[in-house]
C-alpha cells in the first residue's frame, strides 16, 4: 500500500471531450504502414500462442544495432523489461537509486521486490552523476537512469555515464533506459550501448512505444551481459508480446524512412516550441532544454502549472502535470503535429499573457 499507481497520461478532459493528447509522448505522426501491414497479416493466426522466443523479432533488432540476438530480452513494453531487472536484481534489505524527476515506473518497480528507493537528487532537473554516486552504499544493487530523461527531457553524456558505470561497485546494476534514444542526434550517442555489450553489469532498455509508434502494442526490450539476460528471462512471462506485435516491430524496424521523418519533425516542432515559450519569459515560463520529444516547462510566474494545466484542458489540450512526482511546478508537453503544437503555444500565450 506504500506505492502509488502509476498514473497515465489522459486522453479525454474532465467533461469527457476527447481532445489533443499532449500528455503521453506518442509519436504524431501515428505508425509506419509497413508496421500497420505486417500487424494486420497476423489476424488468421489469434487462436495461436505468438513465438515465446520472440526469435525473428530478436534477429530483426539484433541485425539492426549489430548486438547479439541471443543476449537481448523483448517484454511487454520496456515496462516490464525495468520490472524484470528489478525482480532479478533488487529485493527485501536491498537499495535503488534514481533521480528525483525521474520515471515514475523504478519507484514502483522497485518497491514491488520490496526493495528500498533512494533518491537522487536534480542538478536544475538534470541527472548529476557526482550525486547519484554519492548515494551509492553497500546495500546499492541497482541504478536507473533514464536518458534522455522523462519528464524532463535532460541528457547525460557519453562521458558522464561512462565515468557514472566506471565509479560503480561491480555488483550494481546500471539501467540506462533509452526509450527516447531514437530522437537524440548521432553525436549525442551516450554509449550505453556499447558499455552493455562489454561490461557485465549494464542493462539497456528499449521501446516500441515512442518514435516506433506502436504504443498499443506493448513492445519492449532490454540488452545486456549474458548473465543478466539469463536472470530475467527466468521470470518473465512466457507470452508476452502478441503475434501482430512481434511482426508490426520487424517491419518497424526495416522503415527507417518514417523513423526519420519523425525524428525530423520532432527536431523541427521542439525547437520552434522551445523558441516560443523563450518569449513567454518575463511571465516566467521557461523550457527545459530538451532532447526528447517533449519538453517540460516551468511556471514560476503569475499563473501557476496547475492553472495552466486546468486553462490548456479547457481550450482541448491535455499535458502532462505531475504534482504527485514532486513536479507541480511544470508541465511536461509532447511535440504532436504542427497543428497542435501551433495550437498549444498560441492557448499557453493567451493563458499566461492575456
Ligand atoms: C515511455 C517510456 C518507457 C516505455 O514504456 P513502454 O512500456 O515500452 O511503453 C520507458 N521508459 C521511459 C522513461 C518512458 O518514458
Amino acid at each position: 500500500m506504500d506505492i502509488a499507481p502509476y498514473v497515465p497520461g489522459r486522453a479525454t478532459t474532465d467533461d469527457g471531450r476527447k481532445v489533443a493528447k499532449l500528455s503521453s509522448n506518442e509519436n504524431p505522426l501515428g505508425t509506419s504502414e509497413a508496421a500497420r501491414a505486417a500487424y494486420q497479416a497476423h489476424s488468421g493466426d489469434l487462436d495461436r500462442y505468438p513465438d515465446a522466443g520472440a526469435g525473428a523479432l530478436r534477429d530483426a533488432i539484433g541485425g539492426h544495432y549489430g548486438i547479439e540476438p541471443e543476449r537481448i530480452i523483448h517484454g511487454t513494453g520496456s515496462d516490464e523489461i525495468l520490472h524484470l531487472a528489478a525482480g532479478a536484481f533488487a529485493g527485501h534489505g536491498d537499495e535503488v537509486i534514481h533521480v528525483k524527476y525521474g520515471f515514475s515506473v523504478y519507484d514502483i518497480a522497485t518497491r514491488r521486490v520490496g526493495a528500498t528507493t533512494i533518491i537522487a537528487p536534480d542538478d536544475d532537473y538534470g541527472t548529476n552523476v557526482d550525486t547519484v554516486l554519492s548515494l551509492v552504499t553497500p546495500r546499492t544493487t541497482m541504478v536507473f537512469i533514464a536518458n534522455p530523461n522523462n519528464p524532463t527531457g535532460t541528457f547525460v553524456p557519453r562521458a558522464e555515464i561512462a565515468r557514472l558505470h566506471a565509479a560503480l561497485p561491480k555488483h550494481v546494476l546500471l539501467v540506462v533506459d533509452q526509450a527516447y534514444t531514437e530522437y537524440l542526434d548521432a553525436a549525442d550517442d551516450d554509449g550505453a550501448l556499447e558499455l552493455a555489450r562489454t561490461q557485465a553489469n549494464v542493462l539497456v532498455t528499449r521501446t516500441f512505444s515512442k518514435i516506433f509508434g506502436l504504443a498499443a502494442e506493448r513492445i519492449g526490450w532490454g540488452y545486456g551481459s549474458a548473465d543478466v539476460i539469463d536472470a530475467m528471462h527466468r521470470i518473465r512471462a512466457p507470452f508476452g508480446v502478441t503475434s501482430g506485435g512481434q511482426a508490426a516491430a520487424i517491419a518497424a524496424l526495416k522503415d527507417t524512412g518514417f523513423v526519420a521523418r519523425s525524428k525530423a519533425h520532432n527536431d523541427e516542432w521542439r525547437a520552434w516550441f522551445a523558441g516560443e515559450i523563450g518569449k513567454l519569459g518575463n511571465a516566467g515560463l521557461r523550457a527545459v532544454p530538451s532532447k526528447a520529444n517533449f519538453i517540460l516547462v516551468t511556471f514560476g510566474g503569475a499563473v501557476s502549472a496547475g492553472e495552466a494545466y486546468k486553462a490548456l484542458m479547457d481550450k482541448g489540450y491535455i499535458v502532462r502535470w505531475l504534482p504527485g512526482q514532486g513536479l507541480g511546478q511544470g508541465l511536461r508537453i509532447t511535440i504532436g503535429t504542427e497543428a497542435e503544437i501551433r495550437g498549444v503555444a498560441q492557448a499557453l500565450r493567451e493563458i499566461v499573457g492575456g
